[in-house]
Parts: structure tokens; sequence; C-alpha cells
């Protein structure tokens, strides 16, 4: 008998989940506007809001918690940090950070102007609020299979170049101060950018004299996918994978609470010495001293750790698997989620699942509560609500696709609990003809408005 697939850890320490009844979580969900940000945790049984931040840490990392130097200037966490950055990723200039958006209002702040045109693929939702923040623009280049959520097509994340080259045409070097490039590309589903389009990218961008930054928050799980679906990198290591990867990045900005599995954290990557020095001062006074950047050292300490294994290839093939796991197994229900699989979360399309509601009222958001109600499941909505209005106009932006976004945390839950998600989403998909009208708002920030936006049945 063929030995069938298993997890790459054993659990050494647990944490208590507490079931709920569907009359508290009517209540609740009331209570909390139909937001499900505004939930306390205590009311959620299985929490696929993020992966951000929530994976469980190794007992190496937790080691490395207890050997922390925390001195302000010149800490050992600090040049630890500092070595396995350069040694895993390439860059020689770092600056610590206390998460990823954090990383961006540095650089940023370093970097972009009022009237830059940023392109990108898929801008992430901080990115974007970023560069809109400084009056700049955003400009979506993601290749158009991305939003057909039922094709097959290995690398969604990647960068249309032709839509790319007429951007830089238009505006050119003077108006662009880098392209992102986001590995993997999770506001389009968590899916990966090739290695060969990463390299056309970078040819591309050098030809025009723009430079390229990674967002990074899940470059080894694109590596995973480079590694698995791209030609002729079967047979290389996950750290090989990601040093080729940033062969073609200027920079980096990363949220260290995905991919480096910790639970808060980031950094910036640098390759230029003068860029460095000017986003020094930034960092100095929004983040704190260079050589601690918003981090503990025990923080470092762990995050350098989490930067070995989370490019270890047993790791990310035991995550991506579940993830899988989890998707097929709707897909063998008949739900519809975003096709293939991405790499942290399983995206289901909320437009084909709940076709009676009207956009205007929130569909994937309707989804999300829905999802709660019926086995205090918490997911996100990656739809009308985070598209947010045009910053201009002020219009509602309504986006391609509307998803529910189910984020599976790193080293958490067992494939039992992938289970009773799929069981509680299949109970939904047989009411979803019931299901006729959402949720309109009653409130909302002017910028980022899904993390407080509160909401009343329609
Ligand atoms: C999470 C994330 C960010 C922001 O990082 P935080 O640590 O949440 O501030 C930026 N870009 C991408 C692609 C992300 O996934």
């Amino acid at each position: 008998m063929e030995l069938p697939f298993s997890e790459s850890y054993k659990i050494k320490m647990v944490e208590p989940v507490r079931r709920t009844t569907r009359e508290e979580r009517l209540k609740w969900i009331d209570e909390a506007q139909y937001n499900l940000f505004k939930l306390k945790s205590d009311y959620v049984f299985i929490d696929l809001l993020t992966d951000s931040g929530t994976g469980a840490m190794s007992d190496k990392q937790w080691s490395e918690m207890m050997l922390g130097d925390e001195s302000y200037a010149g800490a050992r966490s600090y040049t630890k940090l500092k070595d396995t950055i350069e040694e895993i990723l390439g860059f020689p200039y770092f600056l610590p950070t206390h998460q990823g958006r954090a990383a961006e209002n540095v650089l940023f702040s370093t970097l972009v102007k009022e009237g830059h045109i940023i392109p990108g693929n898929s801008h992430f939702d901080t990115t974007k609020g970023h560069i809109e923040f400084r009056k700049a623009t955003a400009i979506d280049c993601t290749i158009d299979e991305a939003f057909d959520t039922t094709l097959d097509h290995p690398f969604k994340g990647n960068v249309d170049l032709v839509k790319l080259e007429k951007v830089y045409k238009e505006y050119g070097k003077e108006k662009i101060p880098f392209t992102v490039v986001t590995v993997t590309c999770n506001s389009s589903g968590g899916q990966p950018v090739s290695m060969a389009n990463l390299k056309a990218v970078y040819e591309l961008s050098q030809k025009y004299g723009i430079a390229v930054l990674f967002d990074s928050a899940r470059f080894a799980e694109n590596a995973y996918f480079i590694k698995i679906r791209e030609e002729g990198y079967a047979e290389k290591s996950i750290k090989e994978i990601v040093r080729e990867m940033y062969q073609y990045a200027d920079m980096m900005t990363m949220s260290s609470k995905k991919d480096a599995i910790v639970n808060m954290g980031g950094f910036i990557g640098l390759k230029d010495q003068e860029l460095y020095r000017q986003a020094c001062t930034f960092n100095i006074m929004f983040e704190g001293f260079v050589t601690y950047g918003g981090m503990s050292g025990r923080d470092m300490n762990a995050l350098a750790q989490g930067l070995r294994e989370g490019t270890e290839f047993d790791y990310l093939e035991t995550r991506i698997k579940q993830v899988q796991y989890l998707g097929d197994k709707l897909r063998e229900y008949g739900i519809p989620v975003q096709y293939p699989i991405g790499g942290h979360a399983v995206f289901v399309d909320a437009k084909k699942f709940l076709p009676h509601v009207p956009k205007e009222q929130c569909q994937a958001q309707t989804l999300g509560v829905e999802l709660y109600i019926e086995g205090g499941i918490r997911g996100v909505e990656i739809g009308t609500l985070l598209a947010d209005r045009d910053p201009v106009t002020r219009e509602n932006r309504y986006p391609e696709l509307e998803l529910l976004r189910l984020a599976i945390p790193r080293r958490v839950y067992t494939n039992n609990h992938m289970d009773y998600i799929a069981a509680a989403l299949k109970n939904v998909w047989d009411r979803r003809e019931s299901i006729t009208s959402g949720y309109n708002i009653t409130w909302e920030a002017p910028i980022m408005r899904h993390f407080t936006v509160e909401l009343e049945k329609a």
C-alpha cells in the first residue's frame, strides 16, 4: 500500500477552542454590525480571517526568543537577522519594521510623491493605501486570466508585459519610481508569479530605467509553486529558487507575519546604499533606530529562524497541500472556488455562489456572514468593501472578483478542521437559493473602510 501524505511536524502545545451555538452567533454578528473584524476571537471556532501573524512558531523559534539581545543599538539579534536576510534573499541592506505596511510606509515615504504612477500586479490593500495616501496612482497590470476564477493557469499572478510597457511608455521613469511585483499575488487569490515573468518584468524595467520592488509576504510559497509548476525547477531547492527570484528585484518589502512564520514583524531589503541611507531617516522617525525598527531583539531572532524554516520544502509542502485539501473538497461539493487553489487561502467566488444578492449589497461579505452563522468560521471579504471608493470620484469601486477568502494559518489547524469548514460551506451552498439580500453600509471610514465598516441587513 502506498503511504499517504502526512504532516512534516508534530504538535507540542495546544490551545483550546470553543464551539458556539447558532443562536449565540446570530446575536454576536448582529452586535458586530455584520463586520467580521468586529467579532471577539472567543466567538470564533475556526479563524480564517487571515494567515497573517496567526501561525504557530516552532520549538526552535521559541528557543531563539530566549537568546534575544535587547540592546538598543548594534544588537546581536539585528546582526543575526541581517545575515539571514542577506544569505536567503541576497539583500546587503535591510531595515527592520514592525510589520509589512510599516515597511511600505518607510520606503514609500522615501520614494513616492504626489502624481506618481506605481504599476504592479493587483497591489495589496495596504500597498495601494500607502500609494493613494500620497496622492499617487496604482495601475494594475495583472494578466487577464487572473480574473476568470475557473480558468486553469499555473501563474495567475503574472504581470502582463504589454500592459506594463504601455504604462512605462505613457509615464516614463520620471513619473514611475518603481513597479511592485507581489509574490504571491494576495488580492488575485494567492496566485504565484513565474520565474520567467519575474525575469521579463525586471528586464523590461531595466530597459526603461525603472526599479522593481517585490512585495514579498509570501515569497516562499511563490518559490514552491515555481518548483512544482515551472519547467526546469523540479530539482532545485526552495532556497536556490528564492535566490534566483531576488536577482530580479532591486528592493523588497516584507510582512514577516506571513512566510517568516512570526506573529509580528517586517522589513525592507535594499541593494542600493544611497537609497538605504535615505530610508534610514524615515525608519528612525516612524519605527525606531535602524538596528531594531519596531522589533524586539527576541522577535528578530524568531524571524531569522522563521525565514530558514519557511523556505524548507517539507514545511511548504505540508502547508500548501492542506490549503489544496480544503479547496479540492469544496470543488467536489460543486462550490465555485478560484482555481487553481492559491498558496495560503481558498477563495470562494461569491458572485457565482450568491447571484441573487445585488452587488451593491456586498455579495462576498454576505457569504462571509452566512458561513459564520453556519459554523462559527470567520473568513474575510475580498470584494466591494475592500475595493473601497475611488479616491477622486468617491464612487464605490466594484471589483471584477467578489471573493470570500478562507486563509489558513500556518501549522495551526488539522485536516479535521478542513473537513468541518467544507461541510459548513456545503450547508450554506445547499440553501443558497434562499439568500437573496445582503447588507448596506451605515458607516465607513474615508480610507481602508473594510476594517471598521458598519453594516445593516438590506
Ligand atoms: C500582509 C501583506 C502586506 C502588509 O503587511 P502587514 O504585515 O499586514 O502590515 C503587504 N503586502 C502583502 C502582499 C501582504 O500579504
